[in-house]
């Protein structure tokens, strides 16, 4: 195998993927493409939620709609109506599907599957990607492989979780409402909270959470996610359909960029994450979407683009409050989300919040917090 291509994509999950399909809808316009994955095969291995604006992508996969949301700490219970933004989900394996028959009924398009990359250079002008069984050339790298790989990327915070597809023997469930975060003592007097995703009367996604400077292992959380699974489905008999774990960085430091405009990297790791919020999915997709309308026109693949510098300050000071005052997260939130007008909030987690919504946000908080940590970053 000695090929040159246009464009190698370096790792076919989400991003990978997502940018394949968009080249792929280019038809025979889609230039000569190599995409690269470790995994021979694809599983159903985790579910993406996301808030499904207007500008969401790929929501034709959702397998669940919600609109309504509940949020319950601090003694109180607030549900936001978000029929105009519902939140929805979508199972990965419904999307490796759908990905892979695009990608592979473009004849412009290579699939390596069950390779793997194991080095990358730039000889003579054009990019040698070594795998394990040959090398690959192409004038325009776009690498999707996690940086944590190479234990470079350390985030301000994880928001570490564990959960489990149960199916109940019984009706539990109200499907009229997903819980994002019902607060929970963890041990050691964390602040944990709870996620459900009831995908109907009997069948839903239960999960445990925790924000921490630490990453949680899946042991950890095993026994408390044991207990909620139970309280959650009232102790009745339940079937353990699927289990996730993960730990999303948060607030991760900005990827270096290649000087070098034909290496780009792109995914959860390269700007695909929203510091305050977590949320990667939507990120990824309006990325791949543009990526796509580059490469029509004729222009190079870039990376994600920054987020304004606002968004980026507020940010990462919402994550250095959390962090300083973790008993209070249940208040925050609560109070985040019983603003009058729950629309701001509902932007600031989609990626669309106006400066208004910010002003309105931080009207919405405890002041004396976030002065208190806005003068601390000043005198860093
Ligand atoms: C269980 C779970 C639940 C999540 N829930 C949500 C959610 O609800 N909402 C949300 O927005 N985000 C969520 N995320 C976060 C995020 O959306 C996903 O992690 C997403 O898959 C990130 O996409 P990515 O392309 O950056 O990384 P990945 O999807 O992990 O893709 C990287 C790919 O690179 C491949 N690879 C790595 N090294 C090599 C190599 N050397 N050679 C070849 N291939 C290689 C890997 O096999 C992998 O397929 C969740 C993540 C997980 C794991």
């Amino acid at each position: 195998m000695a090929s040159e291509f246009d464009i190698i994509i370096l790792g076919g999950g989400c991003a990978g993927l997502s940018l394949g399909m968009r080249l792929a809808r280019l038809g025979p316009d889609c230039p000569r493409v190599a995409i690269v994955e470790r995994r021979a095969q694809y599983i159903s291995d985790r579910t993406w939620s996301y808030w499904a604006s207007q500008s969401a992508q790929l929501k034709h996969l959702a397998r669940a709609e919600w609109q309504k949301v509940a949020i319950n700490g601090d003694g109180k219970n607030v549900s936001i109506d978000c029929a105009v933004v519902p939140y929805q989900a979508i199972d990965a394996g419904a999307f490796y599907s759908a990905a892979v028959a695009e990608i592979v009924g473009n004849p412009n398009i290579l699939f390596y599957r069950g390779d793997e990359v194991k080095a990358v250079c730039k000889v003579n002008g054009l990019w040698e990607v070594r795998l394990s069984r040959g090398t690959l050339s192409g004038r325009q790298v776009v690498d999707t492989r996690p940086v944590h790989d190479a234990g470079c990327a350390v985030p301000l915070m994880w928001q570490s979780f564990s959960g489990v597809e149960v199916e109940c023997a019984e009706d539990i469930f109200d499907v009229g409402v997903a819980t994002l975060m019902d607060f929970i003592q963890g041990p050691d007097g964390q602040v944990n909270f709870l996620y459900v995703l009831p995908y109907s009367r009997r069948r839903a996604l239960i999960e445990v959470t925790v924000f921490g400077r630490e990453k949680r292992g899946e042991a950890d959380f095993s026994s408390i996610l044991e207990e909620q699974v139970k309280t959650v489905t009232r102790s009745a008999a339940v079937k353990i359909i699927y289990r996730e774990h993960y730990a999303i960085p948060m607030g991760l430091p900005e990827v270096e960029r290649s000087e070098d405009e034909s290496y780009v990297r792109a995914g959860i790791e390269a700007g695909g994450a929203r510091a305050a919020t977590g949320y990667v999915f939507q990120r990824i997709q309006r990325w791949a979407e543009e990526a796509g309308e580059r490469v029509r026109c004729g222009q190079l693949v870039r990376g994600h683009a920054k987020d304004p510098w606002v968004v980026r300050k507020m940010d990462r000071l919402f994550l250095r409050v959390l962090l300083r005052n973790p008993e209070r997260g249940p208040e925050l939130f609560v109070r985040l989300f019983a603003m009058r007008d729950p629309r701001s909030v509902i932007r600031f987690m989609h990626d669309e919040a106006t400066i208004w919504d910010y002003l309105r946000i931080m009207c919405a908080l405890p002041r004396g917090l976030f002065l208190a940590e806005l003068g601390r970053a000043l005198f860093r």
